[in-house]
């Protein structure tokens, strides 16, 4: 038997996040009859509820019970068909696990490589499809925040990039770990599909997953789209209209995702943008302060919701993170296929505060010491500065 740890354990990966109390209260509610009178009140809720997070008003909300990769599926097999080219770019490991799942849904992906220390480049998007004469390709898919790098995407410019070119092409974004950290505009944006899931920027447990659908997409999977059951949405929108689901849905996932809406309400979606992006550059500072490099190379996408730290060459990051692990109760973000052991990956996600960033940064300072990983020390002192100098408007108001 191992000893009691005492106090709260870190959950800095970059997803699951750690779940907040009041969530945890709405989800302990009792289950209820998902057909029954009550649950309507609920259901609408939610659907309404994820528009506001997608901030769509002619988007529609797909939930399904499933992680964030059913939802990646379902977005392909409800528009494509098998054979159809998909531009998509490599900002990751994310970008890559869906180009393969592209490939083994019969698609025929064309990746853009990339080199995993930044987002995906609009002018290389813009330059395939204008070669495209055809239309060959029919869709164009990007990760927002790539998970596995710290990068953002930006897409906005994609939009941009594939009208600028005149391309018909969907345009399908992975905002699976951007949603509610990182700006996000279904509608302005002119995105086609979003994919996204519940535990990273939703700050719920895993366990649900959504497609945002834009009317140009819902009409394509009417009549297009690949041999499909349980992830049609034809079978959801029926009953979605009255707030029912065609199947069992995750009912009290649905009354934490409620409660998780309202709390990113009550603080306002551009101040929760905003405390991530600070967020991210204290932990900027303090990695530079230790004389470490950031995976992330492209100035201006990097990712408020995590941070990748690139080892010195000859230490291994995974032995490190053990060493944080089991010396702070701190998990840290593992290094993912290309760049696994190299990095690692501080989460600075969903339900988190000044103070836990700096119990997160001095943890790592003092593991880096007690690893014997050459670097300064000073990188939490960074941080504080930052976090002093760029105090978030709701403080500073005051
Ligand atoms: C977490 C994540 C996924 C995978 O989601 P699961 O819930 O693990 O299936 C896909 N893409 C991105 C960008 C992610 O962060």
């Amino acid at each position: 038997m191992t000893s009691r740890k005492a106090g709260r354990h870190f959950l800095q990966i970059p997803g699951p996040s750690a779940v907040p109390d009041r969530i945890l209260r709405a989800i302990s509610a009792q289950t209820i009859d998902h057909r029954g009178p009550d649950f309507a009140a609920v259901g609408q809720a939610a659907l309404d509820g994820m528009k506001s997070i997608f901030k769509t008003q002619v988007g529609q909300v797909i939930i399904y019970p499933a992680s964030g990769t059913g939802a990646w599926e379902a977005a392909l097999i409800n528009t494509l068909s098998e054979g159809d080219r998909v531009l998509m770019y490599e900002t990751g490991h994310f970008s890559t696990l869906w180009m393969t799942m592209a490939k083994r849904l019969g698609l025929a992906p064309e990746f853009i490589e990339g080199d995993w220390r930044g987002g995906a480049d609009p002018e290389a998007i813009a330059e395939r499809l204008r070669e495209d004469k055809a239309h060959q390709i029919k869709a164009v898919c990007v990760v927002h925040n790539e998970t596995s790098t710290g990068s953002v995407s930006p897409i906005a410019e994609v939009r941009a990039a594939i009208d600028g070119v005149g391309h018909p092409a969907l345009l399908m974004v992975d905002s699976i770990s951007g949603l509610a950290s990182v700006d996000f505009r279904f509608d302005e944006w002119g995105v086609d599909v979003c994919v996204s899931g519940s535990q990273k920027g939703l700050m719920l447990p895993p366990g649900i997953s959504f497609n945002c659908v834009s009317q140009k997409a819902m009409e394509v999977s009417r009549n297009g789209g690949m041999r499909r059951s349980y992830w049609d949405w034809q079978d959801m929108t029926g009953p979605n209209e009255t707030g029912y689901f065609p199947y069992t849905p995750a009912t009290n996932m649905l009354y934490g995702l409620n409660e998780a809406v309202a709390m990113l309400h009550e603080e306002g979606l551009e101040n929760v943008f905003a405390r991530h992006a600070r967020h991210g550059r204290a932990t900027r500072a303090a990695v530079r302060a230790w004389g470490l490099e950031v995976l992330c190379s492209q100035q201006g996408q990097e990712s408020g919701v995590l941070t990748a730290v690139m080892m010195p060459e000859g230490h291994g990051a995974d032995a490190f993170r053990a060493t944080v692990l089991k010396n702070f109760d701190i998990s840290l973000g593992n290094g993912l296929s290309k760049v696994a052991d190299r990095v690692f990956r501080i989460g600075h996600l969903g339900d988190f505060n000044d103070a836990m960033l700096m119990g997160t940064l001095s943890g790592i300072e003092m593991g880096l010491s007690k690893a014997g990983i050459p670097h300064s020390s000073g990188g939490t002192a960074a941080a504080m500065e930052v976090l002093e100098e760029d105090l978030p408007h709701t403080l500073a108001a005051e």
